[in-house]
């Protein structure tokens, strides 16, 4: 069968990433026919890497050759530009945050039951290295069953880029980071959300949140913490990890990090009191090494295609496809509780 005809909407920095990082590996599926931009200079970088250069959207919406658009724009334009695709025939690619708010969601999801286009937003960190070696631990069982989860990511260069800082444009951490981080717990943990507690950060005195804390809490008892900061000049590990027969922490994308089982022996003494600071701790001390034992992290891949070779089975061949519109929704819906709760 042959590749989707793909035109690339926004080429700045995702939009470029697309293009030149993740697009190169489908090109039996997806074939880019060229790119369009409102911005001048990016139109001549496009040009200059050799893609055909579109002169406006409604020259993309008016040809029939396109069968399917990538929208990597700012967030607020998400909306309008998906809905004229979807109601031009085109099947839509679009960008996280899906939109500004469930509202709109549902908006872009009524055009596309009514056209019958495909509409998928592109929640790419399902496929991370160090998520799918966390969702392992909650199927495997090696530290046994997951109750506190604690996600962060942590950076010390305030908000990127510009329109990023502006709130009718959707800018803001928590829907930045926040759809990433929020998606893949929803995703993971099979049980609907109970509570939630939050509190928004603007240490940088914008308009915009600069990070947030959330405190989720399932019905199932699993707890989640989710952080993103944008002012930590140090950080604390991307994930921390208990389970009832262990934890792991995992420090870093790069799959940096440790973990350690209780061995479940009877033979184990009771922990020593050790000198803490100016007292003396026993519920403190570390646990001894025949109570506990380091074990290598295990071996994940994502059992799951990936994001593009999915779109292609779901626009040629109706598959399922694997970020399903209701998960989006159960996102957007989520980040409107944290900033109601925040
Ligand atoms: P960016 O500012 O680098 O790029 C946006 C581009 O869109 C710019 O080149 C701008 O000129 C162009 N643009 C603006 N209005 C337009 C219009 N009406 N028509 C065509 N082009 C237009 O921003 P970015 O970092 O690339 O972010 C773009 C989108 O991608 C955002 O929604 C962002 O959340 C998302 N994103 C996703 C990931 C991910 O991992 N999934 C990572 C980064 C960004």
């Amino acid at each position: 069968m042959s590749a989707i005809n793909f035109a690339v909407i926004g080429y700045g920095g995702m939009g470029a990433y697309h293009v030149h990082n993740i697009l190169p590996n489908e090109n039996e599926r997806i074939h880019i026919v060229g790119t369009y931009d409102i911005n001048e200079e990016r139109q001549a970088i496009s040009q200059e890497k050799g893609h055909k250069i579109f002169k406006s959207y409604d020259e993309v919406l008016a040809d029939e050759t396109i069968e399917a658009v990538l929208i990597a724009t700012p967030n607020d334009l998400h909306k309008e530009l998906s809905i004229a695709a979807l109601k031009a025939g085109k099947h839509v690619v679009c960008e996280k945050p899906v939109a500004l708010n469930t509202a709109e969601l549902d908006e872009i999801v009524a055009v596309a039951q009514e056209t019958g286009n495909t509409f998928m937003v592109h929640q790419n960190r399902r496929w991370d290295p160090d998520f799918l070696l966390v969702r392992e631990l909650y199927r495997n069982g090696q530290i046994g069953d997951l109750f506190q989860l604690e996600s962060r990511v942590q950076g010390a260069n305030g908000i990127p880029g510009d329109w990023r800082h502006v709130k009718k444009q959707g800018g803001g951490m928590l829907l930045d980071w926040g759809v990433h981080l929020l998606d893949q717990m929803l995703w993971l943990i099979d049980s609907p959300v109970k509570d939630v507690k939050a509190d928004l950060s603007f240490v940088l005195g914008e308009e915009v949140d600069d990070g947030f804390f959330a405190l989720i809490t399932f019905e199932n008892g699993v707890k989640a913490i989710v952080e993103v900061g944008t002012s930590n000049y140090t950080q604390l590990p991307r994930w921390y990890i208990k389970g009832t027969e262990g934890t792991a922490t995992i420090t870093d994308w790069d799959l940096n990090g440790e973990m350690v089982q209780a061995t479940g022996r009877e033979d184990v003494a009771a922990p020593k009191p050790v000198q803490a600071g100016v007292g003396l701790t026993k519920t403190m001390a570390p646990p001894s090494e025949l109570a506990a034992k380091e074990i290598p992290f295990p071996k994940a891949e994502a059992d799951f295609e990936p994001f593009y070779k999915n779109f292609y089975n779901v626009v040629r061949n109706g598959a399922e496809p694997i970020v399903k519109n209701e998960e989006v929704r159960a996102v957007m819906q989520l980040i409107e509780r944290i900033f109601a709760t925040a």
